[in-house]
């Protein structure tokens, strides 16, 4: 028994022994193979599908030379497959594109800063005298008689910019002007008025040369009735003035049906000066925010509903893109403490409007006059588009 179970052991010993040089050969195999000592087969592939170097052979797509786009200048079109540069970077000077050159535009946003780095040129102060002058390339004015749905005529005022293209989408600015003004004053007027020898439009040509906002049109509105009836001001808005500019130019809007003016909001803007201001807090923030989204008002307030309207229940899904309100210092002071006042309570009572975020107070050392109205315009233009 004791010889034989001593064997057996023996035994035992002999196989752990065997298995334990085994595991050390396997052990030291994995090392080599690990320290990439061991044999590396040919690919699989390589071997399977051995060939003579020249023969020819389908690649893999990932393997075929990226397309490399290259753009027209003058188109921003790839001359090889005719896809769209996206126009991802411009130049902080010229506004050009980086990648295909075409001229674009800067884009300074409520906080008055373009993503090429460079910052809106604001104005507190009278605009220099190149603003007052002729522009090399002058834009088109002229005014337009529209009829709405009882029968009402109304006029308007238009200003295109000198390059105006149906390939273009442009934004819509809707003007509004004070008492004893009419549609034109923000656009052209004949010398020897209230206004002297300024013509509004010519800020709007410099603006569009020296390509300081994306492309937009501007209409003058006839505020008369306004007053009378703030629905009668929607319906001229809504009714009447989007549905003909949507029927008759490139803008955002696809049509003149009221939800694809509501689509195209965040490219209409609507403000005024003085009355015009007044009509736009009273009219245009408070019954047309379906159909805008940027809103300027210079020197006048009138606080009337408008917070409550900005916090009604269905106006809350309506974003505020830009919010710009101007006030002339040598204006009459209690019109600005009104101002001042009004925009902060704004600020303040109404959560999707943030100061320095996309709303503005910008005051101007001017008075209650079209020096004042025409630095306020181009200020707002710059942070509006
Ligand atoms: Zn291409
Ligand atoms: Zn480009
Ligand atoms: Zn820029």
């Amino acid at each position: 028994m004791h010889a034989k179970r001593k064997e057996r052991f023996d035994t035992k010993k002999g196989i752990l022994r065997k298995t334990a040089v085994g595991l050390l050969l396997l052990l030291l195999a994995a090392a080599l193979l690990a320290c990439g000592m061991g044999y590396t087969p040919p690919p699989r592939e390589a071997a399977q599908t051995a060939q003579p170097a020249d023969a020819p052979h389908t690649p893999e797509p990932a393997a075929a030379p990226a397309h490399v786009h290259d753009y027209d200048p003058a188109t921003g079109l790839c001359r090889g497959c005719g896809e769209s540069c996206p126009h991802e970077a411009h130049d902080p000077d010229t506004a050009c594109c980086l990648r295909c050159g075409l001229q674009r535009w800067h884009a300074f946003g409520a906080d008055g800063l373009c993503a090429c780095g460079r910052e809106a040129p604001l104005t507190d102060t009278v605009l220099p005298d190149p603003y007052f002058e002729p522009a090399e390339h002058e834009g088109r004015c002229f005014q337009e008689t529209l009829t709405d749905a009882a029968g009402r005529e109304h006029t308007i005022a238009v200003w295109l910019p000198w390059d105006y293209s149906e390939e273009t989408r442009y934004n819509v600015v809707l003007l509004i002007h004070g008492d004893g003004g009419s549609c034109d004053d923000w656009t052209d007027k004949e010398e020897g008025t209230s206004r002297g020898p300024i013509q509004v439009y010519r800020v709007y040509d410099r603006i569009a040369e020296e390509h300081l906002c994306a492309p937009f049109l501007v209409v003058g509105l006839n505020n008369r009735g306004m007053g009378d009836d703030p629905a009668f001001g929607e319906m001229l808005i809504e009714d009447v003035v989007l549905p003909h500019l949507a029927r008759s130019y490139s803008t955002w809007m696809e049509g003149d049906d009221h939800e694809q003016l509501e689509a195209a909001r965040e490219h209409i803007a609507i403000g005024g000066l003085s009355r015009g201001s007044v009509f736009t807090y009273y009219i245009a923030m408070q019954r047309c925010l379906d159909v805008s989204a940027n809103f300027c008002c210079f020197s006048n307030s009138y606080p009337g509903g408008v917070i409550r309207a900005l916090n009604a229940e269905e106006a809350l899904s309506l974003d505020i893109r830009c919010y710009v309100a101007e006030i002339g210092l040598r204006d009459v002071e209690e019109y600005n403490q009104d101002n001042r006042a009004l925009y902060s309570a704004i600020c303040s009572q109404v959560e999707r409007i943030r100061d320095g975020e996309n709303a503005r107070f910008l005051e101007i050392d001017e008075g209650h006059n079209f020096l004042m109205w025409t630095a306020a315009v181009y200020n707002a233009l710059l942070l509006m588009f």
